[in-house]
């Protein structure tokens, strides 16, 4: 059993009812050794003492429990969500992912066209906006059920269960053209903004690891072939944009 206490009210309760269980447990040890003469005179005396015994020790155990409530709850949110964009974290991604049904799945990563000119000409709180931005028109144009997680500086992954391969793609299509179409605004200054995105398709949770290197050898393709655009992974094509040859592409 685990004790939660999130409130100032669940302190309270707390508080009462650890009192009235040492003053009825007071109540009953009278009962069970004081001989009957002295039992009427040490009732009163044992349960007033029990209560201002208990009253302060019991606050002082539940405020504590309650800042502990507070802090596993700060840490979980740290855990699971990214703080700057508010996408899940990688850890948080892996762990949704594992309690998802077979089925068809799309992997898409999506990752922001030259954003170190942005930090560069901007500076790096600027290039923050722009990130924080950049996570809200992906998660604003995806369903509920997408999780979306921040993997990496300004790269970005969505999990779409129940979306195939093609219907990934539709749907990179759109949040690609969704980010090409909605300039960015730093420090009063709208920027055009784009992104390129590389789309596999999966059935099973278990080979999220190699959708996720799939998706990414058809984003690096997105990148070589002028970025601003979406790929869809191709066993055929993709093993020539692996990133060692990728990194000779402008
Ligand atoms: P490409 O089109 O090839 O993706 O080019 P790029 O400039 O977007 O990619 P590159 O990997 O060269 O640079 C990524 C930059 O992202 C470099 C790094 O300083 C910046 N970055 C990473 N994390 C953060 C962050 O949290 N905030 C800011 N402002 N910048 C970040
Ligand atoms: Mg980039
Ligand atoms: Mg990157």
């Amino acid at each position: 059993m685990q004790l939660r206490l999130s409130t100032r009210n669940d302190v309270r309760l707390f508080t009462a009812s650890v009192v009235v269980a040492m003053v009825c447990g007071s109540v009953l040890l009278n009962f069970m050794i004081m001989p009957p003469d002295l039992m009427r005179k040490t009732m009163i005396s044992g349960a007033v003492i029990a209560m201002m015994l208990s009253a302060p020790v019991a606050y002082f155990v539940g405020t504590r429990l309650r800042e502990i409530h507070d802090l596993n709850q700060r840490l979980r949110q740290a855990i699971s969500f990214d703080p700057l964009t508010g996408a899940h974290t990688r850890t948080n991604f892996h762990s949704r992912v594992a309690q998802l049904r077979r089925g068809p799945m799309s992997l898409i990563i999506a990752d922001i066209d030259h954003f170190k000119a942005i930090n560069d000409r901007f500076g790096h709180q600027a290039g923050d906006t722009a990130l924080h931005q950049f996570a809200n028109a992906l998660l604003d144009n995806c369903r509920a059920s997408d999780i979306v997680a921040r993997f990496g500086g300004e790269e970005f992954v969505i999990l779409m269960a129940g979306t195939g391969a093609r219907d990934g793609l539709i749907a990179a299509e759109r949040l690609c053209q969704r980010v090409r179409d909605c300039p960015i605004t730093v420090e009063g200054t709208a920027m055009n903004v784009t992104a390129s995105f590389g789309v596999a398709g999966l059935k099973d949770p278990a080979q999220i690891e190699k959708a996720i290197r799939a998706a990414d050898l058809a984003l690096y393709r997105a990148k070589a072939e002028g970025r601003n655009r979406v790929c869809l992974y191709d066993a055929k094509i993709d093993m020539e944009y692996s990133p060692a040859s990728a990194d000779n592409a402008v």
